[in-house]
């Protein structure tokens, strides 16, 4: 992996290697971070994973606007990942189409498209006017929407989509409610496997099943940190438990204001924002 300052603005092109650009590395609460969001990149293509309440000012940060954003990938339903779904919705709707952009393409499975619309997004966008067929709008009226096909639900629910090039493969996190036993009997979250190489925890309690399942097959792996104990993120210190190797391929995201260098001196490093991690072909 190598890394490069990001120039602005941030180009969303590239020579055709993967890259990804954190917007943001913070937990909810954070206030000097952003939320943790981030984009993945690839030739032409580019996927915007989650956009959170800060998600407006993360991309003004590296030079862009909502406007300048084709393809979303929302992981969950807590605001610090959708809180600027909307703002990114109407201005698709209403100044990036009519100036000619396309709409808003959004990857998203079928199980968790109707919990995402009709639990958070209907409120705000459902009622704004009527459809070409009299109608309130619908998600597809919102949305191009791509389906990753399911893979399996043992041990937990996974699903892939080749996006353009960028390979995704979706696994269910055990984030959220904390007491939760499994994955599948946890709200819907998401973390990913990009291109077969780059590990996203995603939001997630420490999870050594996931963790194995997914080591050997990551050259780098971006975890979800708590650097106190949380129910429903990975406390630092249980992540100190992992074997060195594992540690050794592992940034630390979604972490408090106050971290340093120091609190993840035991693994690869900690995510920066405005940095390009970019991984060239092998
Ligand atoms: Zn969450």
């Amino acid at each position: 992996m190598v890394e490069l300052p990001v120039s602005l603005p941030l180009a969303l092109q590239n020579d055709g290697n993967l890259e990804i650009v954190f917007l943001g590395t913070g937990t909810a609460f954070a206030r000097r971070l952003f939320q943790t969001n981030f984009l993945i990149i690839k030739g032409d293509v580019h996927v915007l994973v989650d956009f959170g309440m800060t998600g407006p000012q993360a991309l003004q940060a590296v030079g862009l606007g909502a406007q300048d954003i084709c393809t979303i990938l929302p992981t969950h339903s807590h605001a610090d990942h959708i809180g600027g779904l909307e703002y990114l919705s109407l201005l698709n709707r209403y100044m990036a189409v009519p100036a000619g952009a396309p709409k808003l393409k959004m990857i998203i499975t079928d199980d968790y498209r109707p919990v995402l619309w009709d639990m958070s997004l209907r409120g705000g966008l459902e009622y704004n006017e009527e459809n070409a067929e009299g109608k309130s709008l619908s998600f597809d009226d919102l949305y191009d929407s791509y389906a990753p096909a399911y893979v399996s639900n043992n041990p937990r629910k996974v699903f892939s989509i080749d996006y353009h090039g960028i390979k995704l493969e979706l696994f269910g996190t055990n984030h959220i409610p904390g007491e939760a036993g499994t994955p599948n009997d946890a709200f819907i979250t998401y973390g990913l496997l990009i291109d077969d190489r780059v590990f996203y925890s995603g939001d997630t309690k420490f999870d050594r099943e996931l963790i194995d399942m997914y080591a050997d097959r990551s050259e780098v792996m971006f975890h979800d940190a708590s650097l106190t104990p949380n129910q429903v993120h990975a406390w630092i210190e249980t992540l100190r438990s992992l074997p060195e190797d594992v540690r050794k391929k592992m940034y630390l995201v979604h972490t408090q204001d106050n971290v340093t260098d120091e609190d993840t001196a035991l693994f690869a490093g900690l995510t920066k924002q405005g940095i390009r991690y970019i991984f060239p072909s092998v």
